[in-house]
């Protein structure tokens, strides 16, 4: 017997206050971080939908684990428990440490890159693009064509296009090529899954040419589920066993923990060749720490192996997927135009459909969140012209493509009736759309200006 109503595979040992606040207070708080969520202080906020990174709540198996940390230099017990499970997982011999994801990235990809590298993936996220092209190499994008038919409800949107996979290692030549990287799943392709057999053509593909191909994996756990449920042969293959599958047709991976290992912080680079994790050691332990520890204490080593089993539990990637695509199809129900299908980790609003009326240059993104914020004490992110607009030579603005709002679900933080309360809240975000105005930009730095930029409201 299947029930409709989701539960949490959890029950709750340690509680968290949440303050809530009332809509006036808000309007102060807002007012106060110039009606950019990333300036609001976390207690003014009652659910922190701003990313999955980090957040997690970590089990009372992993809380025993920190006790159990190993705080040796060199050799931990705790590092011989991280570096087992790890291999354990992707098949690799050799296991570097970090202490986030991008760090991971930084050694792997400086190492591979420079001027003249050209690195392809079906979406790198900012912090791969960054490392890649920080060193003056090239980061391309080839997500497959069903990612941009946005009324198709096909499975895997987070697919690499193979087709032009293919042409572009011809031709920029297979010897310039950095390394192919498959993200799953795709991020910020909108946390779309990617199917076992478009990660075997494209393993098949680089296998064809010699080119080194490597899995983002900050979120395989979740993308084993798409698999088991999406793609009929895996239909009856273990979660974890579908992730050893996709590891073994790649070279290496790189992990930020701060997702699918359910931890606050770490990451991890796995890979199969030893000269090439020779080269990797050699800048570990220049920029992160020793071989047995990279940037890590014991006892987040501890937690994260200890993260990395839990995750792939039937009974969590069932709660966790079911109840992020609960959210999505009660406010796409609702009338709210969502990317589609739900993807793994959050849900994506089309805000420039939501509010039509609001011109891209005054940013209906931006409008969404502090009305989520306004209403009901919510915070997401914008990812829209906010996030990706530029000027143009007389300064207007040359708008992001998608005007979008993401809603990320911290794992195993909220409960069914946190996310009932979500939907609840657009019910107020739909009634109020036509009346919604838009906001302008009065302060805002040169690069990266999401995180810290001033607005005010229109009207
Ligand atoms: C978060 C993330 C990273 C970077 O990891 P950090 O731990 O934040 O440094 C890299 N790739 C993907 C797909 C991510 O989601």
């Amino acid at each position: 017997m299947e029930f409709k109503t989701i539960i949490e595979p959890f029950k709750i040992k340690s509680v968290e206050p949440i303050h809530m606040s009332t809509e006036e207070q808000r309007a102060g708080y807002m007012a106060n971080a110039h009606y950019n969520p990333f300036l609001l202080q976390s207690r003014e906020v009652i659910i922190d939908f701003l990313t999955d990174s980090g957040t997690s709540a970590m089990s009372s198996e992993q809380w025993a684990g920190i006790m159990r940390g190993d705080e040796s230099y060199a050799g931990a017990v705790s590092w011989e428990r991280l570096q087992h499970e790890i291999q354990g997982l992707t098949g690799y011999p050799h296991i570097l440490p970090t202490h986030q994801g991008r760090a991971a990235e930084h050694i792997l990809y400086s190492y591979l890159g420079g001027a003249g590298k050209v690195f392809i993936s079906n979406t790198h996220f900012d912090t791969t693009r960054a490392n890649i092209e920080f060193n003056g190499a090239m980061a391309i994008d080839i997500p497959a064509p069903e990612a941009r038919d946005r009324n198709s409800d096909y499975p895997f949107k987070g697919n690499i296009d193979t087709r032009m996979l293919d042409e572009h290692i011809r031709n920029y030549g297979a010897e310039n090529i950095g390394a192919v990287i498959l993200t799953v799943t795709n991020n910020s392709g909108g946390g779309q899954p990617v199917s076992m057999q478009n990660a075997k053509d494209a393993a098949a593909i680089c296998k064809k040419y010699g080119v080194l191909f490597i899995i983002d994996c900050c979120r395989i756990a979740e993308n084993s589920y798409f698999i088991r449920h999406f793609e009929p042969e895996y239909s009856n293959v273990p979660y974890r066993e579908i992730a050893q599958q996709m590891f073994s047709l790649a070279d290496g991976a790189i992990m930020s923990a701060k997702k699918d290992a359910l931890v606050n912080m770490g990451g991890f680079l796995a890979l199969k060749n030893a000269e090439l994790a020779e080269a990797c050691m050699g800048l570990l332990i220049i920029n992160e720490g020793f071989s047995t520890y990279g940037g890590l204490s014991g006892r987040d080593m501890e937690a994260i192996a200890i993260g990395l089993k839990e995750v792939f539990d039937e009974g969590y990637l069932n709660y966790r997927i079911k109840s992020t695509r609960y959210l999505g199809e009660h406010i796409k129900a609702k009338g709210v135009p969502v990317l589609y299908p739900i993807g793994g980790h959050a849900v994506y609003v089309n805000a420039g459909m939501l509010y039509p009326h609001i011109p891209v240059d005054q940013y209906p993104g931006q409008a969404l969140v502090c009305e989520l914020y306004r209403i009901g004490g919510i915070r997401a992110v914008e990812i829209g012209s906010v996030m990706f607009g530029k000027y143009d030579d007389n300064r207007k603005l040359i708008p992001a493509p998608i005007e979008l709002v993401r809603l990320a679900i911290p794992r195993r933080v909220y409960t069914q009736s946190h996310i009932d309360y979500t939907v609840e809240v657009f019910d107020e975000i739909v009634k109020n759309a036509a009346n919604t105005k838009g906001l302008r930009i009065t302060k805002e730095p040169k690069f990266l200006r999401h995180f810290t930029a001033h607005f005010e409201p229109i009207g």
